[in-house]
This record gives structure tokens, sequence and C-alpha cells, in this order.
């Protein structure tokens, strides 16, 4: 049984005009990974600079002559991938185009573009073109898996814009696998390994069918997609897309890619609602055999890439470890719900 536990707390203080004020702050638990957050309501008030509407494109949006993704640069400043992974050297798939990441985090980390547009601003990139973007790191994966089975933990990634601790503005994927897990990878296989052991189904169709049953959170389908507002949410304006029942990189169809990459469009399209234009999004998958986790892609929201903006995370999150947001869940999911509309 899965726990979806909160918890209210009132801060009481004398506001400046000497009036007494009772400020709650909601501690959430979240029940995949009995991880902490804070939703601390009333500094939804504060300005955030940088937010009135969505920032101007930054200076680099201009700058394709010494982008080494730009067409005219792509063969000659961006690494080959090996012959025993790809003869050609790099993957291409529609637009896309797929080579090793020139500064790896781990045994195997390449680079997915989207294609040859440099800067395309939050909730405005081609469907079709994003979707080839993840299948060509889908195809990279299969070949890897192929070649190295042992580095069985995988990820596809985003991060748009510097703010979002992207290098380059020019649209891309990073994908990677690796024989070590990192945090999560460790966490969420071992998590969903027992919960499947002890109650015989998968840990987020368990999750999906209480936040279907309580609706509160619920966004939208994108065909096979179910879209929500993260419960705990360890990021800002967090929302989750859970492809139910699926466990393996290989059984998300080609169908499926096509609307994961509508779902993150129409999460982008609230983002950019929001005059946010940072945010990092990613998927985990697992290449072993039985894998009990189900796939799930995260997007959060991150500090606006303007000048003068502050970072999104304090002191709090830093030295204590608990996210603190500052929108409730239930707010992000209602507002999000347009997006999904037919007409979007
Ligand atoms: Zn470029």
């Amino acid at each position: 049984m899965l726990m979806f536990r909160k918890e209210r707390r009132l801060a009481h203080i004398i506001l400046p005009d000497g009036t007494a004020a009772d400020r709650p702050v909601e501690i959430r638990t979240d029940p995949i990974t009995g991880r902490t957050c804070r939703i601390t309501f009333s500094r939804s008030a504060e300005r955030e600079p940088g937010t009135e509407t969505l920032p101007a494109p930054p200076p680099s949006a201009l700058e394709t002559a010494a982008c080494p993704f730009c067409p005219q640069n792509l063969n000659t400043h961006t690494p080959r991938l090996p012959t025993e992974i790809c003869p050609q050297g790099r993957l291409y798939r529609g637009e896309s185009v797929l080579f090793p990441n020139l500064y790896p985090y781990g045994q195997y980390s390449a680079v997915s573009l989207m294609d040859t547009c440099h800067f395309v601003e939050i909730g405005t990139a081609d469907a079709q073109r994003y979707a080839d973007c993840f299948r060509n790191c889908r195809d990279y994966l299969c070949r890897i898996h192929a070649i190295d089975p042992k580095a069985c933990h995988w990820a596809i990634t985003q991060n748009h814009l510097p703010s979002a601790g992207g290098s380059l503005v020019h649209p891309h994927l990073q994908v990677q696998a690796d024989a070590v897990a990192s945090n999560y990878q460790r966490f969420l296989l071992a998590r969903a390994k027992r919960y499947r052991h002890r109650h015989g189904e998968g840990l987020l169709s368990a999750y999906l069918r209480h936040e279907m049953r309580t609706s509160a959170r619920w966004i939208g389908t994108t065909g096979r997609w179910q879209w929500l507002s993260a419960f705990a949410p360890e990021g800002f304006y967090e929302i989750w897309g859970i492809l139910p029942g699926v466990t393996e990189l290989r059984a998300v169809t080609s169908d499926d890619w096509q609307m994961l990459a509508q779902g993150i469009l129409n999460s982008q399209k609230y983002y950019r609602s929001l005059g946010r234009n940072g945010y990092n999004l990613g998927l985990l998958f697992w290449g072993i055999d039985k894998c009990p986790v189900e796939v799930r892609v995260v997007l959060k929201v991150r500090a606006n890439y303007a000048p003068w903006v502050r970072s999104d995370l304090t002191g709090f999150e830093m030295m204590l470890g608990d996210m603190a947001t500052f929108t409730a869940p239930e707010a992000v999911a209602a507002a999000a719900k347009r997006f999904w509309s037919p007409s979007t």
C-alpha cells in the first residue's frame, strides 16, 4: 500500500503592520522515495524577477557560426561513435543526428540533436522531430546493449537553457548507459523490485491507480501516457508522464515516442504560460531481464535564464535536502489541464 502523506504546519508571525498571521506550510512525503518536500504557499506571493513574461532569447540564440551542433560545423566539430557501435560514426533518424558527448558523464554518453534549428523557444518544437530525437536515443541504447550488456543503467535527459545546466542552446537530449547506477537508478530499481515482489504489480501502476481515483493531480493523456503533477514535488511545477505496465525500452512503440513528445510539448506550453523558459526532463531505463520499473518521464521547471534571476535552489534544498516549492500540486494540475485539450 502506498502512503500519500501530508502534514500541515502553521508558522505564527507578526506582520510588519503589527497584525498576527499564520502562514501554512505543507510537508509531503513521496510514496515512492519516502523523501519529504515542502510546499511553502506564502512564497508564491513573492515577486520573482524575470518571470513576469517569457524572457527574450539569450544572446547565444543568434550565435550559429560558433555552434558545433549547427549543420556547417557538425561534421568537423563533433566526435564520432566507434565502429563497434556504429560503422557510420553517427546515428540518424529523420532530422535527428546522434554522436558521442565530447565531455562524457559515463562509459557511454551521447548527444542526440533534434534538428538543424539552432534555437527553439520552449513549447514550440516540432513533435515529429522531438520523437525522432528520442527514437535515436533508443537506437543508441539498443546498440550499446548488444555490445556491452553490463552497461545496463540507461537514462535520457534534457537541460533546456543554461539555467537548467545546458551548455549549448541548440536543442538536444543526452543519453547515457553505464555499468554503475546513479543514486536514483539504484534506489528506484531496488524499490520497484521489492514492491513487485510483495504486491505483484508495478510501483508506478499502483501510484497511478491512487492518483486516477483521487483525480486532484491528474492532468490528461497522450496515447498510452498518463500525465499528472507530482504529489510531493522535488522541482517546481513537476509533471510526470507514466506509461503504465511498460518496463522495457523495446516495448515503447513508435507511437509512444510520438505521444511522449506531444505530452512534453503540452507541459512546455504550460511552463511557457507561466513565463518560464528553463526545464529539465528525464527518463530512466534498465537493460535487464524482467525489469520491475515502469517507464516514466519527469519534467521540472528550473530558474529562468535571464539577467538577475535567482537560483531555484536555496540553503533549504542544498543543506537540508528537502525541496521547497511554492505551488500546490493540485493547482499545477488544474492549470496545466487546458494544455491537454484537443485543440492544443
Ligand atoms: Zn546550433
